[in-house]
């Protein structure tokens, strides 16, 4: 008997019709043989209104209270869907992440999972009950409730699926799978049918959407083998982290895109030992994660220093910058918002030369200013105008031909 994790997103409870729907598809499941266990996120943007009603109160809401809010969204979704597959006919129970030892550090909102305890699952589904666990949420040692950080179920759901040791962990949403570039953007673009985890780690890491990225670590770490598909068709979608020799071949798996960072820079720092390490560990005690860095060649000693943070850490990061400019004697701080990362990900280009310099000259050939690059061993990312974002995904999209899919080997 095959164990199974089955995960919905909000889109896909987002009302009783979509629950009773998703009830089906788990009632099918375990009809089929399969011993289940479901991870569901709260009804539709439950979340986002939760959130809104702390801010309605205060501009910086405790961090353990928002915690005891957010966590009440899939409280309300485990219990309906529990309800629905009784009306189904099966047997479910469902728990809250705390009922079923998701334990987690105190880093309340973006707490990590530190240890899972799967024997009451385990007993559960002994007595042949479907088991339904609270998506994006877990408790402290010492028994504060605790949230995964947005988009939290889906590690929830492969963190379980490495505990339970089970055999596949499928994430049900509202698109088909993940694609080589955003399909809104890039109406060529194509659904992968297989994606390495590495690969995937890049695409959630530089803007794709279906997947937090914890998750997909997770994921990596413990060799789970993850479905993404359709939770309105029974189409394949995408396996992540199926063996396959194919992944091995492919020089370019997709174009991802960002919007959600913002360029800040040093302008006139000296140029000496030490500098950078000071304004890098005072972002660092700030808890501000700083993601492209250039230093520019040095005239007389001063140069400038450029780097890349999200837009919600600006406001933070200009506090302290404004701190050392003053210190170092810096001859000003300049910030902009209007900028887009784009990413091309692909493990293939690890042996494969040449990548970098035809993603540049599609840039190049649409007229699109590079203003940053950095690079992986199986990533090549740009930073440009937003503006441009649109003309740059389909330009580098159509130069590797991702239309007819992803790029091989010969
Ligand atoms: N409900 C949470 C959110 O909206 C967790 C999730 O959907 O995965 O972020
Ligand atoms: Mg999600």
């Amino acid at each position: 008997m095959a164990l199974v994790v089955m995960k919905f997103g909000g889109s896909s409870v987002a009302d009783i019709g979509r629950i009773m729907n998703v009830a089906s598809r788990v009632v099918e499941s375990k009809k089929a043989g399969n011993n289940v266990v479901v991870v569901i996120s709260a009804l539709g943007n439950t979340t986002d209104a939760l959130v809104q009603l702390a801010y309605q109160i205060t501009d910086h809401p405790p961090a353990r209270e928002m915690d005891m809010l957010l966590s009440t969204g899939e409280q309300i979704s485990v219990a309906l869907l529990s309800m629905a597959v009784h009306a189904q006919g099966l047997e479910a129970i469902s728990f809250t992440g705390s009922q079923v030892g998701i334990v987690t550090d105190s880093a309340h909102t973006k707490a990590r999972i530190v240890d899972v305890k799967a024997g009451r699952i385990l007993d559960e589904l002994e007595k042949n009950r479907v088991v339904i666990v609270a998506g994006f949420q877990g408790v402290t040692l010492d028994d504060h409730i605790t949230t995964l950080g947005r988009g939290g179920s889906d590690t929830t759901a492969v963190a379980l699926a490495a505990a339970l040791k089970a055999d596949l962990c499928e994430i049900y949403t509202d698109v088909d799978g993940v694609y080589t570039a955003d399909p809104r953007i890039v109406p060529e673009a194509r659904k992968l049918d297989r994606i390495s985890s590495e690969e995937m780690l890049e695409m959630a890491a530089t803007g794709a959407k279906v997947l937090q990225v914890r998750s997909v670590e997770f994921g990596r770490n413990y060799g789970v083998v993850i479905h993404v598909r359709s939770s309105f068709s029974a189409s394949e979608g995408t396996w992540i982290n199926k063996d396959d020799s194919r992944m091995e071949k492919a020089i370019v798996s997709g174009v991802t895109h960002d919007t959600g960072e913002a360029k800040v820079t040093l302008i006139g720092v000296p140029d000496q030992p030490g500098i950078a390490a000071r304004v890098f560990r005072r972002l660092a005690e700030g808890n501000i994660n700083v993601d492209m860095i250039i230093q520019n060649v040095s005239e007389n000693n001063v140069t400038d220093i450029s780097f890349t943070v999200m837009k919600e850490d600006l406001e933070s990061s200009n506090r302290i910058m404004k701190g050392i400019v003053d210190e170092l004697g810096a001859k000003g701080l300049h910030t902009d918002e209007g900028i887009a990362k784009i990413s091309l990900i692909g493990a293939g280009m690890r042996t494969h030369p040449g990548v970098a310099a035809d993603m540049f000259s599609a840039l190049a050939e649409e007229d699109v200013n590079i203003e940053m690059i950095s690079t992986s061993s199986i990533k090549i990312s740009c930073v440009i105008r937003a503006a441009d974002l649109k003309k740059a995904v389909n330009a580098i999209h159509k130069k590797f031909g991702l239309e007819k899919g992803v790029v091989m080997h010969e």
